[in-house]
């Protein structure tokens, strides 16, 4: 039979041995905020445990090790869920770290120290305890849309401490349940085990996944302009490829910019990289919710366009080079004129990738030069 001590022994160690896994993450990351508050969670859970278990579980008895005992508990769930909010990105309110451990803990100690029995006062602690864990499952639940996948073992073990936390609360309160019972002590003793891993567990492999969706993003990007590179316009284009051999057509916008040697060597490459960012953001401007513009290659511009036509195609060509040739550049001082060729493509069935619909995109811009630059041409008709 489990012994409560037992579990109390294997919790504490097992958040040492976490611990120690957390230290070396902050060797290598001690920018990470979040990793610094989940340590702090770290820590406090286990210095909580660890003191329950010298202790022999002897809180109530003494208000002194009550008051830490359950402020360091209630300091581990609010440094996991500022710990999240920092991870999301979002401020974390200071007052609201120092006040959500330490209100309810005083009050706690002050009620056990006027004799308030422990049939009120554990449940008090139980449904703060569920509050912040539903703070914490909230941050989460937020940015749900994220590819952050091992942030819903985080959020699947803090739904089980507000469902066990709450029902424990109502059943003691109800008095269904003994304030002290040995029985379920020990399941939630077990409970906490299990959670605790997950969420633990959880917050490497959430920095673990950020970090490969940063490195990937970065990957992606061009530095200049911000768009994306042609690594990542390959990654689109083999997903948009695969759909359209479904269903779906696509069309595609190459653009170059007309005689763009010249301004490199008249006005110097600073001018050239400044006209290419905000081509760029007009690009950008122009383009809709659904498309995306990308740098292909040194003055070149793919603009790729899901589920339309070549009529809608030829549209939004001529909606962006209108868009460029329409207003001068201000840059500095300087007004440059500067005109885009484009060429048009569509996936026509029989294309096996996407190459081949590019390279129909590629002989249209070479027509749209050859015709005199400034326009948009379309791709050769498909031979009857
Ligand atoms: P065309 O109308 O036929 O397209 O003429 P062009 O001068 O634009 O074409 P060409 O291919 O001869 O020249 C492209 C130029 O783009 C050459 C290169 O120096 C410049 N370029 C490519 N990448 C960059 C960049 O990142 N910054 C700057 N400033 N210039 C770049
Ligand atoms: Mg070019
Ligand atoms: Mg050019």
């Amino acid at each position: 039979m489990l012994s409560i001590e037992t579990l109390y022994f294997s919790s504490t160690i097992s958040r040492v041995t976490i611990l120690l896994i957390f230290g070396v993450l902050l060797i290598s990351q001690r920018n990470a905020r979040y990793l610094w508050h989940w340590s702090v969670a770290l820590l406090s859970s286990g210095l909580g445990t660890a003191l329950t278990f010298y202790y022999g579980n002897k809180s109530n008895s003494s208000p002194l090790l009550s008051l830490i005992v359950t402020s360091l508990f209630l300091t581990s769930l609010v440094t996991s869920w500022s710990g999240l909010r920092l991870f999301y990105g979002r401020s974390v309110p200071i007052v609201w770290l120092a006040l959500l451990p330490l209100l309810p803990s005083a009050l706690y100690t002050f009620a056990v120290y006027v004799g308030v029995t422990i049939k009120v006062t554990l449940p008090f602690i139980y449904l703060i305890s569920a509050a912040i864990s539903a703070l914490a499952l909230y941050e989460i639940l937020l940015s749900a849309n994220r590819r952050i996948f091992s942030q819903y073992l985080v959020a699947m073990a803090f739904a089980g401490y507000i469902v066990i936390l709450g029902i424990s609360a109502v059943l003691i309160l109800a008095g269904m349940l003994m304030a002290n019972a040995y029985d379920s002590s020990i399941v939630s003793m077990a409970f906490d085990h299990m959670a605790s891993i997950l969420v633990y567990f959880g917050y490497i492999a959430m920095t673990g996944e950020r970090a490969a969706l940063d490195l990937q993003r970065l990957a992606e990007t061009d530095p200049l302009t911000a768009l994306g590179n042609r690594r990542g316009g390959r990654r689109i284009l083999e997903r948009i490829h695969a759909d359209a051999n479904r269903e779906e057509c696509y069309s595609l916008l190459i653009g170059d910019i007309d005689h763009f040697k010249q301004v490199n060597d008249t006005l110097g490459h600073e001018t050239g990289d400044a006209v290419l960012t905000l081509l760029s953001r007009r690009l950008t401007s122009a383009i809709r919710k659904h498309d995306s513009a990308l740098r292909w290659g040194g003055e070149e511009f793919l603009i790729v366009l899901p589920d339309t036509d070549i009529n809608e195609a030829e549209r939004l060509a001529e909606r962006l080079r209108t868009k460029v040739a329409g207003e001068p550049f201000m840059i500095g001082q300087l007004q440059l004129n500067v005109t885009l060729s484009i060429g048009i493509a569509t996936y026509r069935v029989g294309d096996s990738t996407f190459e081949n619909t590019l390279l129909r995109g590629d002989q249209a811009l070479y027509c749209a030069k050859l015709a005199g630059r400034n326009r948009s041409s379309r791709q050769l008709e498909a031979p009857s």
